[in-house]
Order: C-alpha cells, then sequence, then structure tokens
C-alpha cells in the first residue's frame, strides 16, 4: 500500500462525530475549532536514509528540514504558526554535538517566524534518526485556504522555481513559504492552495481531486529552476522532483494578472495554467494539448 492509498483507505473509515473538527484527514493541516477560533494542526516526520542522509547534510540541517517541512504546511493552509512539538529518536551513541545540533536546527527553522519550540518527547533506539514535529497554527487572515476551493476558470500559480531540490540542496535549505502565503492571502481571493512536497503534477492532482475539478498546464511557462535546467529532463524534473516546498495555489484569473504584473513576492509569481471542468490533468507543450499523470514521489510500505 502507498501512502495515498492508505489515506484513502483511512478516509472511508467511520469518523468520531465532532464539533471541534472543521477539516479533519486529506488537507495540509487539520481544521479545529477551538472556542470560536479555527486552529491548525500538522505534523511530519524525517527519517536518516528517507528524508536526509545524516552522515552528508549533519544533525543540524535534519533538525531545520523536519521544522520548515511542518511550517510549509502551515503555509499551505495560509497560516501562521503559533507552537511547536518535537519528537526525536535517536540512534544509540550518537554525539552530543549532534544531539544539541538537531535542537540548534529546529530552532533555527522555528525562531525565523517566531514560532516557540514548546515540548516534546526524546528516545533512543537501534534504528536511525528519527525527527517529528507537530505544530499548531491560525489562519493569518480569516479562513484557512483548502484543498478543496477550486472552481472552474480559476488561473493555476506557483512561487518561486521548480525541479532539482535534491542535486540543489534545496530540500534541506528551502525557506518556508509563511510570509508569502499571508501576503497573497491578504491580497488576493485564494480558492484552493497546497504546498508542493510531491511534485508540481502530483500536488496539482490533490487539489483537482479534492475539488473534484481538472487542469490545463503550460509547459512553458512553469518556472524551472537552475537545477532543473540542468536535468536531463528539464520538464520532468519541474513537474516531478517535489520538494519544492513552494505554493501552489489558485484565484480569479483577473487577480493572477495583476499578481504577474505587480509581482509582489520577492521569489516570483508564475501563472501557468488554469482549472477547468473536466476532471483530468492536461499539459499544452507547444500547441499540443496531452495527458499529466500526477506522478511525484510516494511513500510505500
Ligand atoms: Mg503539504
Amino acid at each position: 500500500m502507498d501512502e495515498f492509498e492508505f489515506i484513502d483507505w483511512i478516509r472511508q473509515q467511520p469518523s468520531i462525530k465532532s464539533d471541534v473538527v472543521g477539516v479533519g484527514p486529506g488537507d495540509d493541516c487539520a481544521v479545529l475549532r477551538i472556542d470560536r477560533e479555527q486552529v491548525l494542526v500538522t505534523t511530519d516526520q524525517c527519517a536518516d536514509g528517507v528524508h536526509f542522509l545524516l552522515p552528508q547534510c549533519g544533525a543540524e540541517a535534519a533538525g531545520y528540514k523536519v521544522m520548515a517541512r511542518n511550517l510549509s504546511d502551515i503555509a499551505a493552509m495560509a497560516g501562521l504558526p503559533m507552537a511547536a512539538v518535537a519528537t526525536v529518536m535517536l540512534p544509540h551513541g550518537m554525539a552530543d554535538k549532534d544531539v544539541q545540533d538537531i535542537y540548534r536546527g529546529l530552532r533555527r527553522s522555528a525562531d525565523a517566524f517566531g514560532c516557540p519550540l514548546v515540548g516534546g518527547d526524546v528516545g533512543s533506539w537501534d534504528g536511525r534518526l528519527l525527527l517529528t514535529v507537530t505544530l499548531l497554527g491560525r489562519p493569518a487572515v480569516g479562513k484557512p485556504i483548502l484543498r478543496s476551493g477550486a472552481k472552474i476558470g480559476d488561473a493555476i500559480c506557483v512561487t518561486g522555481t521548480l525541479g532539482g531540490s535534491l542535486p540543489s540542496g534545496k530540500h534541506l535549505h528551502f525557506t518556508p513559504r509563511i510570509s508569502e502565503a499571508a501576503d497573497l492571502a491578504g491580497r488576493v481571493e485564494l480558492h484552493a492552495m497546497i504546498d508542493i512536497s510531491d511534485g508540481l503534477a502530483a500536488d496539482l492532482g490533490h487539489i483537482c481531486r479534492e475539488s473534484g475539478l481538472g487542469a490545463e498546464i503550460v509547459a512553458e511557462n512553469i518556472p524551472l529552476s537552475t537545477a532543473a535546467e540542468e536535468a536531463e529532463d528539464p520538464l520532468a524534473a519541474a513537474l516531478s522532483d517535489g520538494e519544492d516546498y513552494e505554493l501552489l495555489f489558485t484565484l480569479p484569473p483577473e487577480q493572477a494578472e495583476l499578481l504577474i504584473k505587480e509581482q509582489p513576492l520577492a521569489p516570483g509569481i508564475a501563472y501557468i495554467g488554469q482549472i477547468v471542468a473536466r476532471p483530468e490533468m492536461k499539459l499544452r507543450i507547444g500547441g499540443k494539448l496531452q495527458p499529466m499523470e500526477p506522478r511525484g514521489y510516494r511513500h510505500r510500505a
């Protein structure tokens, strides 16, 4: 079973009815209603050998990455982080400095967004380093932006550049787009948003599926990173490498035109396509429209 099949199965199981749950499993964060406030909750883990290679990147970068991945999921809902807790499973015999470096990395990432690290749990085992962070947040403006809110005719936009996050090292050193998402939420009418962790094609697939719609992307409008340009197939790198941690969002096309003209965000914004009624994803290369598979990284049991 791969991760998405498992999540689909979970979503089919009977759940406890509760007034507290606004949004359950299947988005970047859950949304809880607590005292009329909306609280975002997300959790993400990073394992040595899967999400990072400890001997190559070091413990500080591993700590940074796991916190930043969680912050990116809060950004995906146009949220601001409130507090984090972290769980670490240390391999037996890890050096004291490395243990402290994990904490330093967690803090470097969280401190950049004024997010306090308020607790967690420490264990040790015969396995490799495993880090887990849980983050609470709140909507930056009004309500959280879900994957399911895309509308027919919406423009599809993306921040920054895509592809090659492994060779470029971006997957370890990215800046979560918290401030960019908050800026967008205050500036335009965001309909749907997600952070690109699995890859543009796969994550756009999540928006389409949750919104019950399709998409048409114009290949030449996809912003390629330098690392993607150096890849054997730059377009494939931008579509499916993943771990870009950029924002993918939909909004009314006239507002997207204005964003493109004004370019209010430092990483840049590209207008790459539109949401369509037919629930399929298509890619326009040259004049030709071809199917776009929602391919990307999948964890598999
Ligand atoms: Mg996400």
